[in-house]
């Protein structure tokens, strides 16, 4: 969205520029007064003293308009000029005479005014026409760039092939096309289960119509970014081998208002000639917000909306048109959109799990050449969070690494590299850490790992690296889950805090001092205290109160307070103490693991990166300073 949003401001400007340049250019053709031999302008005082001094040859006296024209020397240093302020001077004839000018007087002829009109016209209605035909072409080359996917927008280059364009800019994919079908979409059996009936409804409408039986005019997929939404719309049409209108929510809000309502119509119309078929509508949200909700109300976007419900409600759905949309923000739709009839079925495509993971990087896994023992598991486990999309662009970014280390298969090391540049940031080569700081990061780090170490649950450590990240992170300790789990117990985020306070805490109980390296320990410890309070109702204080309402599950913004302002206060109180409970309780585990401690940093400022395995192998070796937990007993 924001992307067209930007090809639009570039283009206005690009034909303002046009605009200007073809005013500029006609009127210096057009205009008399830059042409080649353009008089010069003269006073009336600077005319006579001209005459006195015999300068003048012609001149001739416009009795209509009371201007003078007159020429100057003769052969190269002819010159033309004109004097507009005549002030009816009765001696002037006089005066001509004397000086042996030759003179004449003419009234402005039916001729004359006839060329004016046409400089008129040349000058003005010509430039006119020309900008309204260069905007619309500009708008219809928009348009059809816009129905692209291409990033780029060309105005030479010819946009054809791909599919027919149709006024609406709406894409037309046959079904056959989109070569897409459930078995490109790993994982989301639970969405591609409801779907299985549109499709069936699709292969024929008929077996539905003669029973009764109404389908859903339209479903509505809601999920986070790079699920598969789009992918899983495609795959409908592949299934049930209907054609696939596709549309971005983005591409409405056109340069002119009442165009979005009429591509809208523009589809429709289109869907119902080609149906059975599917209508995909992609980022919904943009123009079904609430009507009247934002600030700026745009009438083009309500105009737009009010169209598609009209639509929605109006076509006779036994020819089988299912109009799928796809939303990540489905708490900012307009109701009307919800309503039955419209989209009244909401099918939730949620980020993979494990399993889902797996799934989807083996399916991406089999596009590409890898070595025989790949453990697609471990990548599986390591990429919690991760977006489908995210797990297609790392088993990319492995397969350019391996063409770059000149490989012709991808080996398990590709794959781990890539998580890291894909989830946490390529490594920044650039960065060059001082010995110093490499030495407070490699405590920092291990000041994590020994406290995560020493929780009795938690994830194990996987890997600590003191390589910087293009994401900023000077380095990073990475744990990662045996089991993937969704619920988080009141323990596991009290030693998750700790965890986090891990770093600052060895940079303090080793240096003596702060740096800045920990602020996105303390900004991550700051956001998990504050959500055990206002949202899980972890905090002996306020108890089972709901105190903030999350803003949007998906684009994870955080929460607002929805409390009284003295109870803000407070919560910012109980906040405070329970970061400090875990800061005093990661200072006293390192420092009664001080020796490990030294130990560890020492390695991993040498070795820069270490492996989970390397550090549990020193951390537990038993050497006389055996692991201890912040007690005193011995952990593990
Ligand atoms: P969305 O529309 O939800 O933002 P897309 O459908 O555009 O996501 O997904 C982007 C890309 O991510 C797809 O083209 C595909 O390569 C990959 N992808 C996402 N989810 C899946 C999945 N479940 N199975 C296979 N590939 C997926
Ligand atoms: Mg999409
Ligand atoms: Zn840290």
């Amino acid at each position: 969205m924001e992307m067209n949003e930007k090809k639009r401001r570039q283009s206005m400007i690009l034909y303002a520029i046009i605009a200007c340049a073809i005013l500029i250019a006609i009127n210096s053709l057009f205009s008399p007064s830059r042409a080649a031999n353009a008089p010069k302008e003269a006073s009336y005082s600077e005319f006579i003293q001209m005459v006195n001094d015999n300068k003048v040859d012609d001149v001739i006296l416009d009795t209509t308009s009371g201007e003078i024209q007159f020429t100057t020397g003769d052969g190269d240093n002819k010159e033309s000029w004109t004097c507009t302020q005549f002030p009816g001077d009765d001696t002037l004839v006089q005066r001509l005479e004397d000086h042996g000018v030759t003179y004449s007087a003419v009234t402005q002829s039916s001729d004359d005014s006839s060329s004016l009109i046409f400089y008129m016209l040349l000058s003005y209605v010509l430039p006119i026409g020309l900008l309204l035909l260069a905007g619309w072409w500009l708008n219809r080359r928009l348009k059809k760039a816009m129905g692209g996917d291409g990033p780029s927008m060309t105005f030479g280059g010819g946009m054809g092939g791909m599919g027919g364009l149709g006024k609406s800019g709406a894409k037309v994919v046959n079904g056959e096309e989109t070569g897409v079908t459930f078995k490109d979409v790993a994982g989301q059996d639970e969405a591609k289960e409801s779907l299985a009936e549109i499709v069936s409804f699709l292969e024929n409408p008929n077996r539905y119509a003669q029973i009764g039986a109404k389908l859903p005019h339209g479903a509505l997929l809601v999920g986070p970014p790079g699920t598969g939404k789009t992918l899983l719309a495609k795959a409908v049409a592949g299934e049930a081998q209907v054609p696939f209108f596709s549309i971005s929510g983005s591409e409405f809000v056109e340069m002119f208002v009442g165009r979005g309502a009429a591509k809208v119509r523009d589809l429709f119309k289109q869907a119902n000639e080609k149906a059975p078929c599917i209508v995909f509508i992609d980022e919904i949200d943009t123009i079904g917000k609430k009507r009247g909700m934002s600030i700026n109300s745009n009438d083009e976007r309500e105009q737009t909306l009010n169209q598609l419900l009209t639509e929605m409600d109006g076509f006779d759905n036994h020819k089988g048109i299912v109009v799928l949309a796809a939303t990540n923000q489905p708490d900012v739709l307009d109701p009307a959109l919800l309503r039955p009839g419209r989209f009244d079925r909401r099918i939730p495509v949620e980020l993979p799990d494990l399993a889902g993971r797996k799934a989807i990087l083996k399916l991406h896994a089999s596009d590409v050449k890898m070595e025989g023992h790949i453990d697609l598991d471990v990548i599986a486990r390591s990429t919690p969070g991760a977006s489908g999309a995210d797990l297609a662009n790392i088993i990319n970014e492995a397969a350019l690494r391996a063409v770059r280390m000149g490989r012709s298969r991808v080996t398990q090391e590709d794959l781990e590299e890539s998580v890291e540049v894909v989830i946490a940031g390529e490594k920044r080569k650039s960065t060059v850490l001082s010995e110093h700081e490499k030495q407070v990061v490699s405590y920092h780090e291990i000041g994590h790992a020994i406290v995560a170490a020493t929780r009795k649950e938690g994830a194990p450590v996987q890997k600590i690296t003191i390589v910087p990240r293009t994401s900023g992170a000077l380095g990073y300790t990475m744990q990662v889950e045996e089991d993937e789990h969704f619920l988080t117990t009141r323990q596991e985020a009290e030693d998750k805090i700790a965890v986090l306070c891990g770093g600052r805490a060895a940079e303090e109980l080793i240096f003596n001092e702060m740096t800045t390296g920990a602020a996105n320990d303390i900004e991550k410890a700051t956001e998990l205290a504050r959500n055990m309070v206002t949202q899980y109702g972890m905090s002996d204080e306020f108890g089972m109160v709901a105190l903030g309402q999350v803003r949007n599950r998906y684009l994870n913004d955080g929460s607002t307070l929805t409390c009284a302002e003295g109870t803000a206060q407070k919560i910012d109180d109980v906040v405070i103490e329970m970061i400090e409970k875990g800061h005093q309780e990661a200072l006293s585990t390192l420092k009664a693991n001080r020796f490990k401690l030294h130990e560890l940093a020492r390695y991993l400022q040498k070795k820069e990166t270490i492996t989970g395995q390397e550090f549990m192998d020193i951390f537990t070796r038993d050497d006389g300073f055996a692991p201890r937990r912040s007690d005193g007993s011995t952990a593990k």
